[in-house]
């Protein structure tokens, strides 16, 4: 069993491995590197594990991927979710799995082509359960979509978890791990031979491996190393909306319109509700991210479109029944995130770049303790971090990212 303790300023602590960052990416790196037989500690500058991206997102996951390297990365990742107990080998832990599917919906006739091509290719990947769903029979299934409806794809494999408790069952479940929390990363330390410590605001931590899993600050921590990785951090934000509405559709699936790139689904006690703004400006990686005031109405205002149950809900509402959250989703230059390590320096990894990091999370920090243990060799990795300037990447045409 690992430790979370707030450490007192130290001399000098040793590990075989040190990870940055103690969102769900960093725990289970964290753990997988530990399930290997390394020492391992992970620092998180912030007061508990789970605290900033991780907390700000909507905790879904989806088989439903177009590329390759995608879904080779969920798919054992969701597997993991279904599998959660045996990952981490602690019986009674629970991470509140629902998989009531994913559902991308269209009105635009136009768009019917893109849904039968993203299922083909579903198909090609070896997604299994996906659904191509057409006409009246999506309102038979989905009777709270409204009329003009035409066509959507689904998954009932897909679904959320809660990432509080799978960031926590990663940490749980790690042999010979500590977790530091309050602990800030203020630089690193290299010679002749690659990484050799990381320098923290309690100490300094001697290592020969280190991951950067620091989410949205994931660049800076490459600064310090004199790397500049290629990432754009730019926010995203969500509405909870407490409601009592009777007739809410509380066995919905996680429901995107592809038109207006809007989404919601189902939360305890009521929705959670938001729309992804093609054009939001890049931002500085922040911890404390500004939220827009007519973001609930505007997401509300969307998904009424092809919800319109939401119409009812919203004459209800009063100002203390919404919550809007934010935070910030990373985006590479193709969009899909870098694992492994760089070439620059020895002993330097990264686990960053994410914009789906929850659902990425379980199989991107084993792929790091693969590669990291010889299991893996990192030219067979289509997520390395040399394919930019080997210039083997191109951006996909997956669903909402
Ligand atoms: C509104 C919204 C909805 C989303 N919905 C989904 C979804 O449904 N499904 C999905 O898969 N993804 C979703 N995401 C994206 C997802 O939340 C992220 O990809 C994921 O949480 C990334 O996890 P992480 O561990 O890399 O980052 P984080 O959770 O940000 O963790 C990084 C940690 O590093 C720490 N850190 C940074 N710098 C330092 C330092 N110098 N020293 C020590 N610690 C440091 C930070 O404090 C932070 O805790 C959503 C994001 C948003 C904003």
């Amino acid at each position: 069993m690992s430790e979370i303790i707030v450490p007192q300023n130290f001399e000098n602590k040793t590990a075989d491995a040190v990870v940055i960052g103690g969102g769900i990416v960093g725990a289970s790196t964290a753990f997988w590197l530990s399930k290997a037989g390394m020492s391992v500690i992970l620092v998180e500058k912030r007061d508990g594990l789970s605290t900033l991206t991780t907390a700000a997102s909507v905790e879904c996951f989806r088989t439903q991927f177009t590329e390759k390297s995608m879904a080779d990365l969920v798919l054992p990742s969701v597997e993991m979710f279904e599998n959660f107990k045996d990952v981490v080998n602690i019986p009674d832990i629970d991470i509140g799995i629902t998989q009531k599917g994913y559902l991308f919906v269209t009105d635009d006739p136009d768009m019917v082509p893109d849904l039968e091509k993203a299922l083909k290719r579903y198909n090609e990947l070896g997604v299994p359960g996906s659904e191509l769903i057409i006409g009246d029979d999506l309102q038979k299934r989905f009777p709270f979509l409204a009329p003009q409806a035409l066509a959507a794809t689904f998954n009932n494999r897909d679904g959320w978890i809660s990432t509080h408790e799978t960031t926590y069952g990663f940490a749980k479940g790690s042999k010979n791990a500590s977790f530091f929390t309050k602990t800030k990363v203020t630089g690193l330390q290299i010679d002749g031979k690659g990484i050799c410590g990381v320098e923290t605001d309690k100490g300094i931590i001697q290592t020969r491996l280190v991951v950067n899993c620091a989410g949205p600050y994931a660049g800076v921590i490459g600064k310090m190393a004199g790397i500049d990785i290629p990432l754009r951090t730019v926010r995203r934000q969500k509405a909870y909306i407490r409601t009592s509405y009777k007739n809410l559709p509380s066995d919905a699936p996680f429901t995107v319109d592809l038109v207006n790139h809007s989404y919601w689904r189902p939360e305890a006690g009521g929705v959670l509700c938001a729309w992804v703004n093609p054009d939001e400006p890049e931002s500085a990686p922040a911890d404390d991210i500004a939220t827009d005031w007519d973001f609930a109405a505007e997401s509300i205002h969307r998904a009424s479109r092809l919800n319109p149950f939401f119409e009812t809900v919203a004459d209800n509402l009063k100002a203390e029944d919404i919550d809007i959250s934010a935070g910030q989703y990373v985006y590479t230059l193709d969009d899909k995130p870098i694992i492994g390590p760089i070439d620059e320096i020895e002993g330097l990894y990264m686990n960053c770049g994410h914009w789906c990091g929850v659902m990425m999370s379980p199989a991107a920090g084993k792929r790091v303790a693969d590669i990291a243990t010889g299991k893996m060799n990192n030219k067979n990795n289509p997520l390395r971090y040399s394919r930019f300037k080997e210039g083997d990447f191109e951006k996909g045409d997956t669903f909402l990212k």
